[in-house]
């Protein structure tokens, strides 16, 4: 607290990230990132964009990152003119909460979900309401529905949806047809739809943005590419949607991208080889590691993202994560309503996990 404050820092609750402990060798399963190193071409492409001298550095790169959008476009088969570029998804999250969310009603999103949205919500003034999610943490579309009174207390429309695909931290996810449910049912204003795990086996929404011009899809490179160390994250959506994000952009940092990440991130999307290949080993030690949690007692919601959320019948959860903690063994836990049982956990190396587990047997077997 300070004098010199202005009055909105008073009220900001910020967002906590997940620990980044400085050990040698944690068993690091709390912040989501990918367990493998990213493509080879990403060093290549920034030990050229340095060359002998790293003379390109003198030079302020490229304000809208003309040739990684060109490939980020081309990956997903849309034009470049559909794409927005940020430092990292939590700005583009950011931009899109005050170019597009930010009107006089207020917005919905889960109650159990990304803790970034209701930080956004108060950094920028945009009211919201919360929709509790079911028992088995599945989002009910038909609550996001202006047809069926979705909007808390203000009447029969809404400021905008937002909500991750899969979902964080539960990694449920809805299937296309949902999705275009809620986009269709909520013409009036802005869906966005986080798919920051959608390569861990949920289906992509970019397949709907030509068809609906109210839809924006937001994706990063920090998971399925492991470029978390980067800070690359893109929106997509018509280009109107765009245009605002960058009316934003331009009003706050020309420059969001710096060479190395824009020459990092491009050549991770030209390696489709690679992404496919590491997803595929991601998606099978998340079914390796959910039936070994099952052995020991764990309830597991049924994941399709890198990380699983698990709580044990008989166990404290805040105690189980203290317990790994000692043993240098880093998971998520969060003390919030609802989910204060749940561990949410980050798919590692096959390595990793069976460390986990061995130590989970001492803890709770
Ligand atoms: C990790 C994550 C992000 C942020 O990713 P960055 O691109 O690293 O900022 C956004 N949304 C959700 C749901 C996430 O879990």
């Amino acid at each position: 607290m300070s004098r010199y404050w202005s009055d909105i820092v008073h009220r900001l609750v910020p967002y906590v990230p997940g620990e980044q402990p400085a050990l040698a060798k944690p068993v690091k399963l709390n912040t989501n990132e990918n367990p493998y190193p990213p493509s080879l071409r990403v060093l290549d492409a920034i030990r050229a964009e340095l060359g002998e001298t790293a003379e390109s550095l003198r030079r302020y790169p490229d304000p809208v990152a003309k040739r990684l959008c060109a490939a980020v476009a081309a990956h997903h088969g849309i034009r470049a003119d559909q794409v927005f570029v940020g430092n990292g998804s939590d700005e583009v999250l950011a931009h899109a909460f005050q170019a597009l969310l930010k009107h006089d009603k207020p917005i919905l999103f889960p109650d159990i979900t990304y803790s970034f949205y209701p930080t956004y919500a108060r950094l920028y003034g945009v009211d919201y309401c919360t929709v509790p999610v079911d028992a088995q943490f599945a989002i009910r579309v038909d609550d996001y529905l202006p047809e069926n009174g979705a909007t808390g207390a203000t009447g029969a429309t809404n400021g905008g949806v937002i909500f991750p695909n899969p979902n964080a931290p539960t990694g449920h996810a809805l299937p296309l047809s949902e999705i275009e449910r809620v986009v269709a049912g909520n013409a009036d204003s802005v869906v966005i739809v986080d798919e920051a795990y959608v390569d861990f086996g949920a289906q992509s929404a970019i397949a709907l943005i030509d068809r609906y011009p109210n839809l924006l899809v937001v994706h990063t490179t920090s998971k399925s590419r492991s470029l978390a160390g980067m800070r690359v994250g893109f929106a997509f959506g018509h280009a109107d949607l765009i245009e605002a994000l960058n009316r934003v952009k331009d009003s706050f940092n020309s420059y969001p991208l710096d060479r190395l990440a824009q020459a990092a991130a491009t050549a991770a999307y030209e390696d489709t080889e690679w992404l496919e290949t590491t997803r595929k080993r991601v998606m099978e030690s998340r079914a390796r590691l959910t039936a070994s949690l099952a052995a020991l007692g764990f309830e597991v919601v049924p994941s399709a993202a890198n990380f699983v959320f698990a709580k044990h019948p008989a166990h404290d959860a805040a105690q189980i994560s203290a317990k790994l903690r000692e043993k240098e063994i880093f998971v998520r836990y969060f003390n919030a309503p609802r989910v204060n049982q749940h561990l949410r956990i980050s798919i590692g190396t096959d390595d990793e996990c069976d460390t986990l587990i061995e130590a989970l047997k001492t803890i709770v077997g």
